[in-house]
């Protein structure tokens, strides 16, 4: 039998939603989930190694990758490229494993493009009364920053509609539980047991 491929999960959203922490959340109890390591021309952080946090890269470096097809989704977010290698990413699928991706909307939009197949999970802010507040600041920003930062937050929102799933980030441990169950669903579809079924049915048929 053929191996059967693994899903790939992309969690995106607007930025300050918490990908990231959400993302690090579900690594202890999602041990089976394989996080892809992006590549970034950003310099690290405190704590960040390469390898683990991503992949550190010089502009150049970056621009070869890119015009080299190494990498499945690329986008420029606040003055920094940000990338996911391919190779690892359709080496791991083929070997069976589930993969995640966690990046930002521009690149989970080419990912669908190429992988219309993945999981498209959309984190979404808990409180739209709270965003607004941000928003509007207290009150010292002005009219024509608010309306800039408003017209933002809606384009984000806006990038719902390509997603398959909306999780709402109110508690990262309430958000892990909602991303595993639908993984859990996700394996569970008819499409992807019925083969199995099927090889066993035609065996007894013999
Ligand atoms: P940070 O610099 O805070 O680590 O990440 C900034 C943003 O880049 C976050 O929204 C994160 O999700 C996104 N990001 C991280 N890796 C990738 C990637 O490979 N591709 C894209 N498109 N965005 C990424």
């Amino acid at each position: 039998m053929t191996q059967e491929k693994g899903l790939l999960l992309v969690l995106s959203g607007p930025s300050g939603v918490g990908k990231g922490t959400v993302c690090s959340a579900l690594r202890p109890f999602m041990k089976d989930l394989v996080y892809s390591v992006s590549a970034t021309t950003r310099t690290p952080r405190a704590g960040e190694k390469e390898g683990v946090n991503y992949f550190f890269k010089s502009h150049k470096e970056f621009e070869r990758m890119i015009q080299q097809d190494e990498l499945l989704e690329w986008a420029e977010y606040v003055g920094n490229f940000y990338g996911t290698p391919r190779k690892f990413v359709e080496d791991t699928l083929n070997a069976g494993k589930d993969v995640i991706l966690e990046i930002e909307v521009q690149g989970a939009l080419q990912v669908k493009e190429k992988f219309p197949e993945g999981i498209f999970i959309f984190l979404a802010p808990p409180d739209l009364k709270e965003l607004r507040t941000r928003i509007t600041g207290r009150g010292t920003e002005s009219e024509e920053t608010i309306h800039r930062r408003m017209q933002m937050a809606k384009a984000e929102l806006d990038l719902m509609e390509h997603y398959n799933y909306v999780v709402v980030n109110d508690e990262v441990h309430k958000a892990c539980d909602r991303i595993q169950a639908i993984l859990v669903a996700e394996h569970l579809k008819k499409e992807r047991q019925i083969a199995k079924y099927r090889h066993w049915i035609e065996e007894v048929n013999i």
